[in-house]
C-alpha cells in the first residue's frame, strides 16, 4: 500500500539552534496518528514543516509516492517550487491550529467558504453550500452568520475544523486543538475529532490529551528534543514506555 504521506529526514534550524534532527514519519489512508512529548520538543515546528508553514532545512515529504518538488531559499531552507503547488498541497493536507486562527471580520460561514473559493475555484453559491454541509458536520448549522467574536472557544475550534473539512483534504494536521479551551468545551472539540476519526480520515494530532491518544490514535509518536524517542501502538508507547524520557512524560501527564 503507497503511503498517503511519508515526511523523510526532516530537520529545521532556527539560527544555529537544530531543533528537528531528522524526524521521519509515515501515513497511511485512514492512520490517527498522535504525537506527544513536552513542551519544546519540536512537535509544532515538525507540523508546520509539513505543511510549509516552516521551511525545513533539510528532508523530503512525498504525497502518494511522489516528492513534492522544492527547491532551496537563499537562507537555505527549503520552499516549495512555485505557489500553485504549494497552494494545491495546502488543499491536501489541511491544518487546524490551537487558536482556531478564524477571521474575526468574517461569519463563520464566510470562513469556511474562503478557502473552496480561492483555492478549489467554487463559485460563492457552491462555498455557501459547502460550508453549510461542513458546518452541519460539525454541529454548528444555528451558528453559521455569527462571527468568531460571539463564538465560545469550542465553538470556533469546531469552525476551523469545518474550514479544514471544506477544502476536502486528504490528511488532516491538528496542532494542540483543545489546548487554549476552557476546561468543559474541551469535549465537543474531541468529539468531532473522534467522528472524524472513525469516519476513516488520516489525521496527524498533536495533544496533550491521553485518552483521545489512547482511544483513538492507531499510532503514538513521542517526540523527545527533536528526534522520535519511541514510537508504535497507544499500548506499546503509553502502557509500555521503554525509555525513561518517555517515562517520565507519561508520568507528568497523569
Ligand atoms: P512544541 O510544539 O513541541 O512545544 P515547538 O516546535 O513550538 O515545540 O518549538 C521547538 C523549539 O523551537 C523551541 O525551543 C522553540 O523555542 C523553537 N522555535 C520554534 N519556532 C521558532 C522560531 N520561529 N524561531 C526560533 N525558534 C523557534
Ligand atoms: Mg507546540
Amino acid at each position: 500500500m503507497t503511503a498517503m504521506l511519508t515526511a523523510t529526514h526532516i530537520r529545521k534550524s532556527f539560527g544555529a539552534v537544530e531543533v528537528l534532527k531528522g524526524i521521519t514519519l509515515t501515513a497511511h489512508k485512514g492512520d490517527v496518528i498522535s504525537m506527544i512529548g513536552s513542551s519544546g520538543s519540536g512537535k509544532s515546528t515538525f507540523l508546520r514543516c509539513l505543511n510549509f508553514l516552516e521551511r525545513p532545512t533539510s528532508g523530503t515529504i512525498a504525497m502518494e509516492g511522489v516528492p513534492l518538488d522544492c527547491r532551496k531559499d537563499r537562507a537555505g531552507d527549503l520552499i516549495v517550487a512555485d505557489e500553485a503547488t504549494l497552494r494545491h498541497y495546502r488543499a491536501r493536507v489541511t491544518m487546524v491550529f490551537q487558536q482556531f486562527n478564524l477571521w474575526s471580520h468574517m461569519t463563520a460561514q464566510e470562513n469556511v467558504m474562503l478557502g473552496p473559493i480561492r483555492v478549489k475555484g467554487l463559485s460563492r453559491a457552491e462555498a455557501a453550500e459547502r460550508a453549510q454541509a461542513y458546518l452541519a458536520r460539525v454541529g454548528l448549522s444555528h451558528r453559521k452568520d455569527a462571527y468568531p467574536g460571539f463564538l465560545s472557544g469550542g465553538e470556533q475550534q469546531r469552525v476551523a475544523i469545518a474550514r479544514a473539512l471544506a477544502m476536502e483534504p486528504e490528511l488532516m494536521l491538528f496542532d494542540e486543538p483543545t489546548s487554549a479551551l476552557d476546561p468543559e468545551l474541551v469535549g465537543e472539540v474531541l468529539r468531532v475529532m473522534r467522528s472524524l476519526a472513525e469516519e476513516g480520515r488520516t489525521m496527524i494530532v498533536v495533544t496533550h490529551e491521553m485518552n483521545f491518544a489512547r482511544d483513538v490514535a492507531n499510532k503514538v509518536v513521542f517526540l523527545n528534543e527533536g528526534v522520535i524517542g519511541e514510537e508504535g501502538s497507544p499500548r506499546d508507547v503509553l502502557q509500555n514506555p521503554q525509555t525513561d524520557r518517555l517515562r517520565a512524560f507519561l508520568a507528568a501527564q497523569a
